[in-house]
């Protein structure tokens, strides 16, 4: 994210997240800090997206519900996948979505005039952007690359960059992600190529596993597929949202009769399948972890069929995405990758791209952006072999910032930025995290939120009308996190009528948060107010989408029980985990855990009626519905058996483990959505309804069989 500034005016250029690294433990999102641009709402004209990444778009949804975004302008296909987003988060009708091509004329946000150049990257439709501003050019490259041969023929426009260099560039804002490499980064085309030779001599299935926003490889694929007489399935959600969106807006032709649904995929033999997966950063419960671990309902992989990973990791996702390729082969599968088949090239140019970019312009002064500190200052390196003066190379970080003032840039000041952190949301797709309707922000972020602004979603209104006081509970996830529930205090006025008997049967459900520090915090004062919230839960939410509130209590109450023993069941385990057999003896651990095995037995089983009952009177539209909760951590897929034989309990790990993982994963959907509930945001029924489908489908009856097994045992 960029802010530009000028007489007054901010244009935002890009608004991305960043997804967690290891140390951060219990994170989901991390976020930009906003409350440089929450303290300067109104000078905001707009947000301009270069191109449709989630470390471009993701935080946008975030930022529209913290400050009032009068105009996002983009690409057809970015505000295409955009649209879809905010539409989830309930903000489509938040900002005016403005669609501009390169070539077109350029258009004035406050003093800026704007104007997009072409360029080629691992989604189409990515764009430069030029800013003239009252303190000189700047062109901002958003990620690119020079790819000559491009998939879509869209190459990256060096006639237009030559020309704005003509006229004249005071800075330039630079995408350093491959500036450590030498050379030039390969076009997509060979990556088809590999595809022609792979797939003819292949007689089981081929799955292809990629970013779910790589419109280009998908294509190249399909038409590979296609052209040896196989059909083509999308699998994984945002993978069938992204080509349904490309399909539509024209940027990607698979024609309908090829396409198999993927429940239809068991009627064709393998030799005729083509699989197009999310997964390929290994996250859990994305379609290639499942088919990985042999738990994916409609795919499967065994020996004699081809897996393709057509990703690179994200630094911190190596270790899963070995996990994966190591079960994949334990199947029998060929998996082909990076290092042993060219089946993946970069979206970045290499330094002699970067290079060729900066002879184009001929900036006064470069600045690098994306990347780390090192790829940064690599470009920088670059910047200086062209010519460039040391005082005209612009190092900045999160925060920095650089004044342009009669075409000279340098550094002024630092402001407040950086992260913000979103946890409780079980990292599921990389593209398709930021679009789940329960999210929580930072307790930080939520008070300071503060003021109202404008009509941020009559979703959240319909929360806070029903607000009722209760015991302030902060419940966060993870070790290291969650502060003690401090004590309660209740506010009735605002009750309304019969609240309080439904209130009781709520908060029998435990808090289920640790007390601990969270660092983030620190200094902010700020929880002191956060006391006096009544903090609303996911029984809310189901009260509040009900159609009959008979339904939706009962509903509440047998999911509550579920919801406790769950808990428990995963707290022993981990407590066994951790290496804390007491008190018990083993025989009374096998006791306990049979225990726990029981009420969750007992619970779960209760549920179906209820929730049968609750889905079938849920007015939504089911088809339109994706969950509102991902899958589980890494930390949940461990290896239960060394940890149950040290604790000397006899019972089949395989089943431990499938239970623990099934309940983990109720229990935070239902966090989930009482932080959604948290930050007044009901998810739409369609949504609701999609998540308890898949809690039904795919995870209650599961558990429900492994949990009798260990009831027996
Ligand atoms: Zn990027
Ligand atoms: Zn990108």
């Amino acid at each position: 994210m960029t802010v530009y500034e000028a007489d007054g005016s901010i244009v935002i250029v890009d608004a991305g997240l960043a997804f967690p690294r290891d140390e951060h433990l219990g994170v989901d999102l991390v976020l930009p800090d906003f409350s440089y641009l929450v303290e300067r709402a109104e000078m905001i004209r707009g947000v301009v997206l270069t191109h449709g990444h989630e470390d471009h778009v993701g935080s946008l949804p975030y930022l529209m519900r913290e400050v009032r975004i009068p105009v996002v302008v983009a690409t057809r296909l970015t505000l295409g996948l955009i649209k879809s987003k905010l539409d989830e988060h309930g903000l489509a009708r938040e900002a005016e979505l403005r669609e501009v091509a390169p070539g077109d004329d350029p258009f004035n946000l406050g003093p800026f005039r704007i104007e997009f150049i072409r360029m080629a990257h691992s989604i189409p439709d990515a764009a430069a952007v030029v800013l003239e501003t009252p303190g000189g050019r700047v062109v901002h490259t958003g990620d690119y690359k020079i790819d000559h041969t491009p998939v879509d023929g869209q190459r990256t426009d060096v006639g237009k960059l030559a020309s704005v260099g003509n006229q004249g560039v005071d800075l330039l804002l630079g995408d350093s992600t491959n500036a450590e490499r030498a050379g030039v980064t390969q076009s997509e085309r060979v990556v088809g190529e590999a595809f022609r030779q792979i797939f003819p001599s292949r007689t089981g299935r081929i799955l292809i596993s990629s970013f779910a926003s790589n419109v280009h490889r998908m294509q190249q694929a399909a038409d590979v597929g296609i052209e040896c007489g196989r059909k083509v399935a999308f699998v994984g959600r945002s993978m069938r949202k992204n080509a349904n969106i490309a399909r539509n807006l024209g940027y990607m032709n698979v024609p309908e009769e090829a396409i198999l649904r993927p429940q239809d995929l068991a009627e064709l033999p393998p030799g005729e399948q083509l699989i197009l997966c999310t997964g390929s950063q290994g996250e859990p419960m994305s379609a290639m972890t499942r088919i990985a671990y042999n738990d994916h309902p409609a795919v499967r992989v065994e020996a004699g069929d081809t897996v393709i990973i057509s990703a690179k990791p994200i630094p911190g996702n190596e270790l899963r995405v070995h996990d994966a390729i190591n079960r994949l082969a334990r199947s029998g599968a060929e998996v082909l990758h990076e290092d042993n088949a060219p089946v993946h090239v970069s979206g970045h140019g290499r330094a002699e791209e970067l290079r060729t970019i900066i002879a184009l312009l001929r900036p006064r002064a470069v600045m690098p952006v994306h990347g780390e500190f090192r790829m940064l200052a690599a470009h920088a390196q670059l910047a200086r072999e062209s010519g460039l003066a040391e005082e005209n190379i612009v190092l900045a970080e999160n925060g920095t910032v650089v004044e342009l003032k009669d075409g000279v840039a340098r550094v002024v000041d630092h402001v407040q930025a950086g992260m913000t952190f979103v946890d409780g949301l079980g990292v599921g797709d990389v593209h398709d995290v930021a679009l789940r309707d329960r999210r929580r922000r930072h307790p930080c972020r939520l008070e300071r939120r503060g003021r109202p602004h404008g009509a941020a979603g009559a979703d959240r209104a319909r929360l806070r009308r029903r607000r009722r006081a209760a015991p302030g509970r902060v419940a966060r996830r993870g070790a290291a996190r969650a502060r003690a529930a401090p004590s309660g205090r209740r506010h009735r006025d605002q009750a309304p009528p019969g609240a309080s008997a439904r209130r009781a049967r709520r908060h029998r459900v435990p808090p289920h948060a640790q007390a601990a520090d969270d660092p983030a915090c620190a200094g902010g004062g700020l929880m002191a107010h956060h006391r006096l919230r009544y903090v609303p839960t996911w029984a809310d939410v189901l009260e509040e989408c009900a159609t009959e509130q008979a339904t939706a209590l009962r509903l509440i109450a047998q999911l509550g029980a579920c919801e406790a023993s769950a808990l428990a069941f995963c707290r022993l385990l981990e407590q066994w985990a951790r290496g804390e057999p007491k008190p018990a003896t083993p025989g009374g651990r096998q006791a306990a855990i049979r225990r726990a095995a029981e009420r969750v037995e007992t619970a779960l089983s209760g549920l179906q009626d209820p929730l049968d009952r609750y889905l079938l009177e849920l007015e939504a539209d089911a088809l339109e519905g994706r969950s509102w909760y991902g899958g589980p951590g890494v930390a949940e897929l461990l290896d239960w058996g060394p940890i149950l034989d040290r604790a000397g309990v006899r019972v089949p790990a395989d089943r431990v483990a499938q239970a623990y993982l099934e309940l983990a994963v109720l229990v935070r959907a239902l966090e989930g959505l009482s932080d959604a509930a948290r930050i007044e945001l009901v998810p739409a029924p369609s949504s609701l309804w999609a998540g308890l489908f898949d809690l039904r489908e795919n995870l209650l009856g599961g558990a429900l069989d492994d949990v009798r097994v260990l009831t027996v045992t």
